[in-house]
């Protein structure tokens, strides 16, 4: 007990909470050592914050929605080595782009998504197939309901929010941002789970259809 004490303790240090925004995403990133503990909140009236979305500009709102895009984007671009992500519903350019970004500095991008979801025309699935990624989906009888995304198997996204404008800007949804291993690692264990599963799946489907 008294060792979970002094783990917590010492533990306590390190927390730094950004959940007002007002610290700096890049020191967090920088310093190994520092706790990421974050949480946004949308709700009703973040549909007023949609207007910025063409200048990015934050309004003065705490928990405005462009505030929180600018974040997630950011976490998206610190990026070095794996980004994962399993998501219902994904549509939003801005963080297409983002997804695209990474690709594009050689950080190894894998995707999941809901099947029902790719067949929409606002999917971003053929933008992420004009660069060369390919997401993993699979039509099953239940939904892909996760909305988590890994960062460098380090940083863990999770929430209720699907990636597109109509959840960022006027639904009441969550975010939580954390490094706490002890909360990323089945993020990242169930991630390879569904990962193997779907892949797993796809590959016997193509040798039968050779036979
Ligand atoms: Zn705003």
């Amino acid at each position: 007990m008294w060792q979970l004490y002094k783990k917590h303790k010492h533990s306590r240090k390190k927390v730094i909470n950004t959940s007002n925004c007002n610290g700096s995403v890049e020191q967090l990133c920088n310093n190994t050592e520092a706790k990421i503990f974050e949480v946004m909140f949308f709700s009703q009236d973040s549909s007023l914050c949609r207007p910025h979305l063409r200048c990015m500009q934050p309004c003065e709102k705490l928990n405005c929605s462009i505030r929180y895009l600018k974040r997630i984007i950011y976490y998206l671009d610190s990026a070095i080595h794996t980004l994962d992500i399993c998501i219902y519903f994904f549509t939003f350019v801005d963080l297409a782009e983002a997804v695209i970004r990474a690709k594009n500095r050689n950080v190894v991008v894998r995707i999941i998504l809901e099947d029902s979801m790719t067949h929409s025309d606002r999917s971003q699935l053929m933008n992420f197939y004009k660069e060369g990624i390919k997401p993993v989906f699979k039509e099953l009888d239940v939904l892909v309901h996760h909305k988590f995304v890994i960062i460098d198997n380090n940083i863990l996204l999770t929430g209720s929010i699907n990636w597109t404008k109509t959840a960022f800007f006027g639904n009441f949804e969550n975010v939580l941002v954390t490094n706490e291993s002890a909360i990323v690692k089945p993020f990242v264990q169930e991630f390879e789970r569904i990962l193997t599963m779907f892949t797993a799946t796809e590959t016997k489907s193509e040798n039968s259809d050779t036979q």
